[in-house]
């Protein structure tokens, strides 16, 4: 019985170093490792055997049993090697196909624009500062010196919520207000970018939400010196070093004296043309003093502190860089408008 169990195990290895192939493999692997091979059946008849003979034949048959297992597997992880190496070999990877375009997002020019102004408003030293879009009466309008009644209001067509005096913001002001509460009685340089909601008619000009950015400065001895020299510097930092400024009366309720600042148009050099509707300027924001009564909501003493404030319109600036003729392409959500950017 032990002979033929070495004979068993000699020829199971022959044939296994002979197989080629996994279906082989498979093969092999019912012939001599399965239920009804040759070794199965020795280990099932060794009940039959006398009983001094048994043991050892049980421990040969056993270390057969786990030899064939054993050179089973290597065979196995071998062969597998075999076929990764023969697949590298004949079908090579062609590394000059072109690879395969990746399409990457990118910013909302309303956004690139933003990023524009806030790096050039943080090089002169302005933080930002962020204020909430839905807003009270109170803060959007009350604070800013427009009572209930006060008929300014007229100038801005407001979304009233379903809860009173509740309101989206109609511009980025009411965060003046949110600022001032928090720094006083500290200086304050600050920018406000974001979105403002207005219940209008929408045109090619005018859209029911727009981004604003709101500048504000408070301190000791600011003039409105200090608002021309930095808001011209900054027309410079945007529209280049060679650019004229103007400024001209307007009027805003939380602003004494209030200005618009007009830069001599870029598209025609001042010459006039249909952007700039032959003027040779092109309006660009508003501004002025901080209104003595806003400085004292903000909690302010307006005997010792003044201060400047002004406000633009980012996708307005970004329709004069970028000649874009109509303001509801912002928001229509088109790639072939988007793509462009
Ligand atoms: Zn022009």
């Amino acid at each position: 019985m032990l002979k033929r169990l070495d004979n068993l195990e000699r020829r199971a290895l022959e044939a296994l170093h002979k197989v080629s192939d996994e279906s082989g493999l498979q093969s092999w692997k019912v012939a001599y490792l399965g239920r009804v091979a040759e070794l199965g059946q020795i280990l099932d008849s060794l009940r039959d055997l006398a009983k001094e003979e048994r043991p050892a034949v049980g421990r040969r048959a056993n270390e057969v049993k786990s030899a064939l297992e054993r050179e089973f597997e290597s065979r196995r992880t071998a062969m597998g090697k075999d076929e990764l190496d023969r697949s590298l070999r004949h079908d090579r990877l062609d590394v000059t196909l072109p690879g395969r375009t990746w399409t990457r997002g990118r910013l909302h020019p309303s956004t690139q624009t933003l990023r524009q102004l806030v790096r050039i408003w943080a090089e002169m030293g302005f933080q930002v500062y962020r204020s909430r879009e839905v807003e009270t009466d109170e803060y959007n309008f009350g604070l800013l010196n427009m009572p209930p009644h006060h008929p300014a209001r007229d100038q801005w067509d407001t979304f009233y919520t379903t809860t009173p005096d509740v309101l989206l913001r109609t511009h980025t002001s009411p965060g003046q207000i949110h600022v001032m509460r928090q720094m006083a009685p500290e200086p304050i340089r600050v920018v406000l970018p974001g979105m403002c909601y207005r219940y209008e008619q929408v045109s090619a000009r005018s859209e029911i939400q727009f981004n604003q950015m709101e500048g504000l400065a408070v301190g000791r001895r600011i003039t409105f010196g200090d608002l021309k020299g930095t808001l011209s510097a900054f027309a410079r930092r945007l529209f280049g070093a060679r650019v004229a400024t103007r400024f001209r009366a307007a009027y805003f309720p939380f602003t004494e004296p209030s200005a618009e600042m007009d830069v001599e148009c870029f598209v025609c050099g001042g010459r006039g043309c249909p952007v700039c509707k032959g003027t040779g300027w092109l309006e660009i924001l508003g501004c002025g003093m901080v209104h003595p009564t806003v400085l004292a909501n903000g909690g302010y003493d307006p005997a010792a502190f003044t201060g400047y404030a002004f406000g633009m319109g980012p996708e307005r600036i970004c329709m004069l860089q970028r000649r874009i003729e109509d303001i509801r392409y912002f928001f229509a959500n088109d790639l072939r408008f988007l793509e462009q950017f």
